[in-house]
């Protein structure tokens, strides 16, 4: 069997253990604006295997990607990027790694005649450290940058501002720091003087659109409210004034 068609069977696999594990947010309005976005990302990748992009109800800021194009985008991903750009930054990283066919491997399959000794899997800027092995930790950021570096050609041929993606790369590597093994802030810099050298600034570039600070509103936590002086609940009634005779 053709090493992709391997991919695709254990993409589909992946894809089906973690539609059991989530719950797949059922509206139509932010997964079809997400669609777009990845549509208008794939096509200036060149890629030609179908995305199948889907949203996944979970607070956690997370993305799964799979060969066969499957990617799945937590609700907490969209709360956690601030601008279009940044959002389209990270689906660019993951459509590079489909093009690319290069990221995080399994060596399922090694021991058999028949499956090629190592399976593209898809990212691992979102697998916890505890999973990777340490051996393996230079390959990996290698894939990485060299997934970035792509993603920042689709993000320029498709109008997105490149720096969108190393910005929200930076903020999550300090706000998380369990996924952070596999990017340094070599990696970070590094990009940021790729995307100096090689990409123009355009003052058309996207940054932000309504459409995503809309789509965005829906997922980010709810605002603590902290009671007013005002407004906060006396102890006390307030006596009735006293008259004086
Ligand atoms: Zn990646």
């Amino acid at each position: 069997m053709p090493a992709q068609t391997w991919e695709a069977a254990i993409g589909r696999q992946l894809a089906q253990e973690i539609e059991r594990q989530y719950r797949i947010l059922p509206d139509p309005a932010v997964t079809g604006y997400a669609k777009g976005l990845a549509g208008r990302v794939t096509q200036s990748a060149g890629l030609n295997v179908p995305v199948s992009l889907k949203i996944l109800q979970d607070g956690e800021a997370r993305v799964f990607t799979f060969p066969g194009g499957f990617v799945y985008i937590t609700t907490g991903l969209i709360a956690r990027t601030e601008t279009e750009a940044e959002f389209a930054g990270v689906l660019a990283h993951e459509i590079a790694h489909l093009k690319l066919q290069n990221g995080y491997y399994s060596s399922a399959g090694a021991a058999t005649s028949v499956a090629p000794p190592r399976v593209f899997i898809g990212c691992s800027r979102w697998t916890l450290n505890s999973q990777i092995p340490l051996t393996s930790l230079a390959e990996l950021r290698s894939r990485e940058q060299e997934a970035d570096t792509a993603a920042i050609q689709f993000l320029r041929a498709a109008g997105y501002d490149p720096l969108g993606m190393i910005e929200f790369y930076n903020k999550l590597r300090y706000d998380e720091p369990q996924l952070a093994q596999t990017w340094s802030s070599d990696n970070l810099m590094m990009l940021h003087s790729y995307v100096e050298e090689s990409v123009p600034p355009d003052p058309e570039f996207i940054v932000n659109t309504a459409a995503f600070d809309a789509i965005r509103k829906r997922f980010l936590p709810e605002p603590k409210r902290v009671p007013s002086p005002a407004n906060r609940p006396t102890l006390r009634k307030v006596s009735s004034p006293v008259t004086l005779h």
